[in-house]
């Protein structure tokens, strides 16, 4: 396993005592997630696709032409 797990100081319940489970790996990008064992608080990394809108905007905004596969 090369994920990490370490504990740390809840953002939503301000418990004085590191409730907040977390844990985080870099590869094949950085998924974090963790969980508050006072109250419950989540989070996690989500993956999702852009739209086709979206991907035409980031695509001209980072200079991106998808049909050379290069970046102009
Ligand atoms: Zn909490």
């Amino acid at each position: 396993m090369s994920g990490h797990s370490y504990s740390n100081i809840c953002p939503e319940c301000e418990c004085e005592e590191e409730t907040l489970m977390c844990y985080c790996e870099n590869r094949p990008y950085d998924i974090v997630n963790g969980y508050c064992v006072n109250c419950g608080f989540a989070y996690y990394t989500t993956e999702e696709r852009l739209t086709k809108e979206e991907l035409k905007e980031q695509q001209k905004e980072h200079g991106y032409n998808p049909k050379t596969n290069k970046f102009e």
